[in-house]
């Protein structure tokens, strides 16, 4: 316990330091960082050694940044595969690591483990996302997600508490009035739900300073809903159970690549870098975790980067945007991608200006040329103006595509405990 603690208490202290780093110097460190990486991962991690043997990789050649693109992808079957045997440190026991698994929105579950030390960072790089919005350790943090985190207790500081994201929204409104949180984190859909369904006289009793979504898209204008409704800001941030924390907004609502824990790449479909500004598929490489190191690690997401800067204090690159899952965007006849997110914003757009049109939907790509929308119709349900939006999204495709839409009572998400609105079936 007191190592945790002092794990911790290091672990802070550094995160905090990083942000300050101005980028030049902050690149060169992650470059320093990368190298070690892959060298360290040829020399203990089987799996590695095996992959880039296979692959003619002549170790002693990765000496610069350049030379990554030296190295193979992996991907998330190869890891699954071969966890724990050849896939973590020789020698390393992970009874004494800390253990996880991604709940995998494909179906299956990735088993992980990260070192204490490890741990340690990417609990305080969590703690910076927050700090870095406003946060302060006298605030009350209150988390909506499905299952509760062990933290420490320091009395009056560091408070937490969990809302189960399994719960009724009523019962959720009920303990968000009870726990009265300075920051609310959690889905971007269910805060959205929250703030959809609180009354105005709830909201009265309530004192939000911060709001912070995660584990799923959200779009501007359903961050802009639940910051008006509660009266302050709200800040989006991006990360995933295996690599830990990727991007998040600051206080200038901008994305920062959190290059000190985890590289990003941002490539076109033969591997080669995109241009800033231009869609590429975002490949990682986590640095601070030498036990079981992510190398070009094959996430499925999109993103844009960007050189310009920002002007909040922190050293971090920007990215210019998201868009969206790769396995949820569509892949058209042509080849082209189409963010999921536009999707998305053409349905809440046309849900702020009719706000009965639908109670609830679900856009599914069938086939390439073949998207079907789920539908449960709201009480103002309007053929001429749906019409409409089915225009607009043949506009956004841009290309010959039958859109069918189809009546349904409720949208059945199987279980599965982020909803997604938009998927793609293609390619799968
Ligand atoms: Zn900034």
């Amino acid at each position: 316990m007191i190592r945790h603690l002092f794990l911790l208490f290091i672990a802070a202290i550094k995160v905090h330091i990083n942000q300050f780093i101005p980028l030049p110097v902050q690149k060169k460190l992650s470059e320093k960082r990368i190298l070690k990486t892959i060298h360290h991962a040829y020399d203990t991690i089987p799996y590695y050694r095996e992959k880039y043997d296979k692959a003619g990789v002549d170790i002693k050649s990765i000496r610069s940044i350049r030379d990554l693109k030296k190295v193979p992808f992996i991907t998330k079957d190869e890891i699954r595969e071969n966890f724990p045997d050849k896939i973590v440190k020789k020698g390393v026991d992970i009874d004494k690591c800390h253990y996880s698994a991604t709940t995998g929105s494909t179906g299956r579950s990735l088993p992980f483990v990260f070192s204490q030390k490890t741990f340690a960072y990417y609990m305080m790089t969590s703690l910076r996302v927050y700090t870095m919005i406003g946060y302060r350790p006298w605030h009350k943090l209150v988390y909506v997600k499905y299952t509760a985190i062990k933290t420490p207790r320091f009395g009056p500081f560091f408070r937490t508490a969990h809302i189960p994201s399994t719960i009724t929204i009523g019962e959720q409104i009920a303990m968000l009035l009870k726990e009265k949180p300075d920051l609310l984190v959690g889905y971007a859909s269910l805060i959205y739900e929250i703030a959809q369904r609180i009354t105005t006289d709830q909201l009265q009793t309530l004192h939000i300073k911060i709001i912070g979504v995660n584990s799923e898209m959200s779009t501007q204008d359903q961050r802009d809903f639940i910051s008006q409704r509660f009266g302050c800001p709200v800040y989006d941030e991006y990360s995933t159970e295996e690599t830990w924390m990727i991007t998040s907004q600051c206080k200038k609502h901008r994305y920062h690549l959190f290059i000190d824990n985890v590289w990003v790449e941002f490539l076109d479909k033969d591997g080669n870098d995109v241009l800033p500004g231009e869609i590429g598929e975002m490949v990682l490489t986590t640095t601070r975790s030498d036990v079981m190191p992510f190398i070009r690690y094959r996430i499925g997401d999109l993103g844009r980067y960007t050189h310009e800067k920002c002007s909040c204090h922190l050293g971090f690159p920007l990215i210019e945007s998201f868009d969206g899952r790769a396995d949820d965007s569509f892949i058209l006849p042509s080849g082209k991608y189409i963010s999921s997110l536009k999707v998305l914003n053409t349905f809440t757009k046309f849900i702020k200006n009719h706000l009965h049109l639908m109670e609830e939907f679900k856009v599914i790509q069938e086939q390439k040329d073949l998207i079907v929308i789920y539908l449960v119709k709201g009480k103002e349900y309007d053929e001429t103006v749906f019409q409409g939006l089915i225009d607009v999204l043949h506009g956004i495709m841009g290309e010959p595509v039958t859109i069918k839409l189809a009546f349904v009572e409720s949208i059945d998400y199987k279980g599965s405990i982020k909803r997604k609105a938009i998927e793609s079936r293609v390619g799968k």
